[in-house]
C-alpha cells in the first residue's frame, strides 16, 4: 500500500524545497490561517505544484488560551497574530464577536439551540470548498487565460472537519466536536470529508471510550487524528501499544486514516492500517495543543536515517565520528561531499568540514525529505517481520557502542521494537 506522507507548510521560503523535491513526498498540509494570510501565494504555488493538499482548520486554538496565538504589537498591546486575525475576520459574525473578547467556552456552542455549531461549521466547510475560487483568486484565472496558461482546478484532496481538543469523552468539547463533524456531513457535497479527532494521550488508554469514539464517528470518508504532545520517540511504550490498538480498530471501518503529526513510528503503522501522516519539514513532528506560536529561530537539527529522527548538531557530529563511513550520501549531502572532495571513509576533519558547509536550514530540510522518501520506500517494500528484524539488528549493532555517552538517544528503537514484537506475537 502506498504510504501518503504530507509535509506541513510552515513558511513561504519552503516553497523551493516543495518544488525541488516534489517526487519525494505525497502531498502538503496547510493550516487555514496561513491559507488566508498568504492567499495569493498559495493560489499560484499550489496550482503550479500540482500536488494533493488538505487544509487543517486549526479551530482548536479558539478554545484554548488565546494568548497562544497573540503577540505584543508595536504599541505594546497584546493582539492576535495577523494570520489568526485573518481567520477570525473570515469567520466574522458571532464567532468574531466572541473571540474579540475571549476564547470559546462550551456554553457558546450549547446555547441558542446550537446555532453557533452550524455557523462555525458552515464557515469553515465552505472555506475549504470555495476558497480558491473566490473573487480575488479568480483574478489569477483571468490572467492565466490571457497568458494561455491552464493551471487546472484547485481543490483540496478532501475536506476536514472543524475540531476542538478533548481530554476525555466527558469533556464537553467531545460532544461539540462530534456535533460539528456530524453537521459538516450535510455540507460536503461532492467532496470527501475526513473527521479530525484531537485528543489526549490518556484517552488512548481508555479502551471502552476509544471504541465509543470510533462508533460515534461513523459515516466519514476518512479520519485524521492528533494526539496532543505525543512524541513517538519519548512516550512510554504502553501508549505506543494503545496507539496500535486504536489504529487497528479504526482501520476496521475500511477508510483512510492519517496521523496529523507523525514520524517514523507512524510510517511503520502503515503496516497496521495507517494510510499516512503529516509532519513538518524536519521539525514539528509532534505538537502540544497549548503550544505558544512563537517566531524564533529553528534549532540546528539533522535527520538521521540511522536513528529515524532529527538529532542535534552535537549528536550528529558525535554519531559520525563513531561511524564515519556512514556519513550521509543522500542526493543533497552527496553534492556537498563532492564539492569538498570528501572520501568514502571520511576522516574526522572531513566530517567537521562537511558540517561547516552544511546549511542547517535549507540543506537540513532537503536532506530530511530526501532520506525520508527512501525510508518510506524501504518500509513500503518490507513486511512487518522484515521491519522488526531490521530494528532488532540495528539495536544489536548500536549496543556495541555506548551511544548514550555521546548524547545520542536510541531507546525509542527498543520501545518500538518491543511493542511491534508484542503486536506480532498476538
Ligand atoms: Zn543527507
Amino acid at each position: 500500500m502506498e504510504v501518503k506522507n504530507f509535509y506541513r507548510f510552515n513558511v513561504t521560503y519552503e516553497k523551493s524545497i516543495f518544488n525541488e523535491l516534489k517526487d519525494d513526498y505525497f502531498g502538503i498540509s496547510i493550516s487555514a490561517h496561513l491559507v488566508l494570510f498568504y492567499e495569493k501565494f498559495f493560489s499560484t504555488f499550489l496550482r503550479d505544484l500540482k500536488k494533493p493538499f488538505f487544509i487543517d482548520l486549526v479551530s482548536y486554538v479558539f478554545a484554548r488560551d488565546l494568548a497562544n496565538i497573540k503577540k505584543i504589537d508595536k504599541d505594546g498591546n497584546l493582539s492576535f497574530k495577523k494570520s489568526y486575525q485573518k481567520l477570525i475576520d473570515y469567520c466574522d459574525g458571532e464567532i468574531k464577536n466572541i473571540l474579540t473578547n475571549r476564547e470559546f467556552i462550551p456554553k457558546d456552542f450549547i446555547d441558542n439551540n446550537g446555532s453557533l455549531v452550524s455557523e462555525f461549521t458552515e464557515k469553515l466547510i465552505s472555506f475549504q470548498k470555495d476558497f480558491f475560487s473566490l473573487k480575488s483568486v479568480k483574478a489569477f484565472d483571468k490572467y492565466d487565460k490571457i497568458l494561455g496558461k491552464t493551471r487546472g482546478e484547485l481543490k483540496p484532496l478532501f475536506l476536514t472537519t472543524p475540531y476542538f481538543y478533548f481530554e476525555t469523552l466527558n469533556d464537553p468539547w467531545y460532544k461539540i466536536s462530534l456535533s460539528i463533524a456530524k453537521s459538516a456531513l450535510s455540507m460536503k457535497d461532492e467532496f470527501d470529508l475526513y473527521a479530525v479527532l484531537c485528543f489526549s494521550e490518556e484517552l488512548l488508554l481508555r479502551k471502552d471510550d476509544i471504541l465509543k469514539m470510533i462508533e460515534d464517528y461513523s459515516g466519514f470518508d476518512g479520519y485524521i487524528f492528533w494526539i496532543s504532545d505525543f512524541d513517538e520517540k519519548e512516550i512510554s511504550p504502553v501508549y505506543l501499544t494503545f496507539l496500535i490498538n486504536f489504529v487497528e480498530k479504526l482501520a476496521e471501518k475500511g477508510k483512510p486514516i492519517y496521523n496529523l503529526y507523525g514520524e517514523y513510528f507512524s510510517l511503520i503503522l502503515s503496516k497496521i492500517g495507517l494510510s499516512g501522516y503529516s509532519r513538518g519539514l524536519g521539525f514539528s513532528e509532534n505538537k502540544f495543543v497549548d503550544a505558544c506560536v512563537t517566531g524564533g529561530g529553528q534549532p540546528k537539527r539533522f535527520y538521521s536515517a540511522l536513528l529515524h529522527y532529527s538529532i542535534s548538531e552535537t549528536a550528529i557530529t558525535q554519531l559520525y565520528s563513531i561511524f564515519p563511513n556512514l556519513l550521509c550520501n543522500c542526493n543533497i549531502c552527496q553534492l556537498i561531499r563532492n564539492d569538498l572532495g570528501i572520501s568514502k571513509k571520511p576522516s574526522l576533519k572531513e566530517i567537521e568540514d562537511f558540517f561547516m558547509h552544511f546549511d542547517f536550514i535549507f540543506d537540513s530540510k532537503k536532506h530530511m525529505v530526501n532520506l525520508h522518501a527512501i525510508e518510506i520506500k524501504d518500509v513500503t517494500d518490507s513486511s512487518l517481520d522484515d521491519i522488526i528484524t531490521e530494528l532488532s539488528n540495528r539495536i544489536t549493532f548500536y549496543d556495541e557502542y555506548d551511544l548514550d555517552l555521546y548524547g545520542i538517544r536510541r531507546n525509542h528503537l527498543v520501545n518500538w521494537l518491543n511493542c511491534l514484537e508484542e503486536y506480532n506475537s498476538r
